[in-house]
């Protein structure tokens, strides 16, 4: 089973904090998957749902994007866009998430024929009534594959204009060895001109060179992962000093191989280098556990006390896109607060 029950949240893990690190597309839990391949007429290769979490067990990094780009048939129409992001915030409010900065992968289905059009309106739809349904505000990040070409990333840009208002920045995801940032560097400076946010996974398979690309070569204003970053001391001092932050994801890091045991997650030499270090669930459904559960998992393997997890939680809204305007900066103070006034239950951790 890849969700063995998972231990039931402690006051530790359900810290209010910021999901920066989430792709959409890597919620969808077995159930919806069969719902929705019920409602669009699909017939799934797994006989039941026991049989689709048993594939969740995937061995490697291939069988895992295997599985996800084949499950992502199911997402055809706006409504079923809406359904995966409104299951995620329920999930995600159930473990003290308060805000979420989501991607999604726009040519992960324009390529299979369904337009972003309805990729957009169907998330933001779930993201429109986010607050109010679950005390979750939103933010959505597009991303870019970074295993296709520039032009493709180019055309996504072009074709993503009419939805800008609903979109925050750009991202670069999927495969990370072999198709260094440089590839995407006129993407993102139109990205730019077109008053985007810009972040990239970096250093999560890829040694540092590629982190210091995404910041050097794309400018970006949060490194995805960054996880190999210790390997380089000037690089460690240039994050430093530019206060850039991290969005980590141990589990993550564990079921793809990158580290063998959380125990041995550097994220704690992270933190002590003054790196702005965030923890972050990544593809939770494949990855067994949303943010609270990648808190409580780091918290016991490396042992956390109370002021680390609290500099967590703080460093998640800081290096948020909480800063818009007026308004985004005064809610951003309140969550900052709340993370302050947080009381941890001695009883439950
Ligand atoms: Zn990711």
């Amino acid at each position: 089973m890849s969700h063995a029950p998972l231990a039931p949240l402690g006051s530790h893990a359900l810290i209010p904090k910021a999901e920066l690190h989430l792709h959409i597309e890597g919620t969808l839990e077995p159930e919806l998957a069969f719902e929705l391949a019920a409602r669009n007429g699909i017939t799934l290769p797994y006989a039941d749902t026991e049989a689709l979490r048993t594939a969740y067990l995937f061995a490697d990094l291939q069988s895992f994007l295997d599985l996800y780009y084949a499950l992502m048939a199911v997402l055809i129409t706006e409504d079923d866009f809406e359904a995966l992001a409104d299951a995620y915030l329920a999930r995600a409010a159930a473990q003290g998430v308060r805000h979420a900065e989501i991607f999604f992968d726009p040519q992960a289905h324009t390529a299979r024929g369904v337009a972003l059009g309805t990729v957009v309106e169907g998330l933001s739809r779930a993201l429109a009534r986010s607050q109010e349904r679950h005390g979750v505000t939103t933010k959505l990040i597009m991303c870019f594959l970074r295993d296709q070409s520039a032009e493709s990333a180019m055309e996504t840009l072009e074709a993503a204009k009419p939805y800008l208002d609903r979109i925050v920045g750009v991202g670069l995801d999927s495969a990370e060895v072999g198709n260094p940032a440089s590839k995407f560097r006129e993407v993102y400076e139109a990205a730019g001109e077109l008053g985007l946010r810009k972040v990239a996974h970096a250093g999560e398979e890829g040694d540092p060179g590629y982190v210091w690309e995404a910041l050097d070569v794309l400018g970006v204003e949060r490194v995805d992962h960054g996880l190999r970053s210790l390997e380089d001391p000037e690089l460690v001092a240039r994050l430093v000093r530019d206060r850039i932050p991290l969005t980590l994801c141990p589990m993550s890091n564990v079921r793809l191989r990158t580290i063998d045991v959380l125990e041995d997650h550097p994220l704690v030499a992270m933190m002590d280098a003054g790196l702005v270090c965030t923890v972050n669930s990544d593809d939770p459904a494949y990855f067994g556990g949303y943010a609270g559960d990648n808190f409580h998992a780091v918290g016991e393997a490396l042992a956390l006390d109370h002021e680390r997890l609290r500099e967590l939680a703080r460093n998640s809204f800081v290096a948020s896109f909480l800063d818009g305007s007026a308004e985004e900066e005064e809610l951003r103070a309140r969550y900052l607060a709340e993370v302050e006034a947080y009381a941890f239950d001695a009883a439950t951790d």
